[in-house]
């Protein structure tokens, strides 16, 4: 009886892959490239809407009450939402304790970390900046703790894992010199942004972000702060004003009617805009949008 249950077992076993739940489609896209077919990736959130906010619907219940793993981004993005959704799944699996739990905030170094942090006035990056993916260079390093996590959860695969990793390393590289050659002459650019979703990316090729039109992360466009930024943009004359594609545009629009400023989008995630098909497309797209 035990042998014609082994016997029965095995075949699934073999084909069986792990259900990753992750919260956006970045984390959903490098888990794949990385876990290949012994994956299946279930992405909560949808790349055009504003990360810090997302509804925690029933139907994203369901995914994380079925997860073997979940994967996040942390360092706060995800406080207003998963939290709640995590605790109505009741899947012990997914609890940030788990061995199955993977918060990639945990092997970046954040930058932009606020001295002190009024919770009250309502700043949504109170640990730092989470918004780390947009340095392409980062993507390497969270490819590789992906790898070791499906690894860990997933040892009979950790060749196939570790060939998708070099597999993608190889490719990516390549990708970061003809980034990094694109962006060159752009090195010390002014810009402007809405909310400081590109820290990370200004960072990695030295652009100079002066402000943001949120006079705090999260904390909604001032008339008061709007004036000054106008005034700032009068002396200092920086390139462009670069938008996330979830927030309204209205105020970029009257400050760049008072001043003339470009308005460029820049999206933040995979299907932001529908011509951002995968992590190559996003940087692509955000270092031609900069030519
Ligand atoms: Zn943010």
């Amino acid at each position: 009886m035990k042998k014609l249950l082994i016997l029965l077992l095995l075949p699934l076993s073999l084909f069986a892959s792990l259900n990753i739940a992750v919260t956006y489609p970045y984390i959903g896209a490098l888990t794949k490239e990385i876990g290949g077919e012994h994956v299946d990736v279930e992405v909560l959130a949808k790349g055009n809407w504003d990360p810090h906010f997302v509804v925690p619907r029933p139907s994203l219940i369901t995914k994380v009450r079925n997860a073997d793993a979940l994967i996040m981004n942390g360092a706060q993005l995800e406080i207003g939402w998963l939290p709640p959704l995590i605790r109505r799944a009741g899947n012990n699996k997914v609890t940030p304790n788990a061995s199955s739990f993977l918060n990639l905030a945990q092997h970046i170094e954040l930058i932009n970390k606020p001295n002190s942090v009024d919770r009250s006035g309502g700043d949504i990056h109170p640990d730092g900046n989470p918004h780390f993916h947009l340095n392409p260079a980062n993507v390497i390093t969270l490819a590789e703790v992906i790898k070791d996590f499906l690894t860990k959860l997933d040892a009979s695969n950790s060749e196939i894992y570790n060939t998708n990793l070099l597999s993608f390393k190889e490719k990516w590289e390549k990708k970061l010199l003809e980034w990094q050659t694109k962006m060159e002459s752009k090195k010390g650019l002014k810009v402007i942004q809405f909310h400081d979703n590109l820290a990370y990316f200004n960072k990695a090729y030295g652009l100079n972000n002066l402000a943001t039109i949120e006079p705090l992360p999260g904390i909604p466009p001032s008339s008061k702060h709007t004036i000054e930024l106008i005034k700032l943009i009068k002396e200092q004359k920086p390139c462009c004003i670069l938008h996330d594609v979830y927030h309204s545009t209205k105020t970029a629009e009257f400050i760049q009617e008072k001043t003339g400023i470009k308005i460029i989008l820049m999206p933040h995630d995979i299907s932001a805009l529908d011509s951002i098909e995968d992590l190559t497309s996003l940087f692509d797209y955000l270092t031609g949008a900069m030519q």
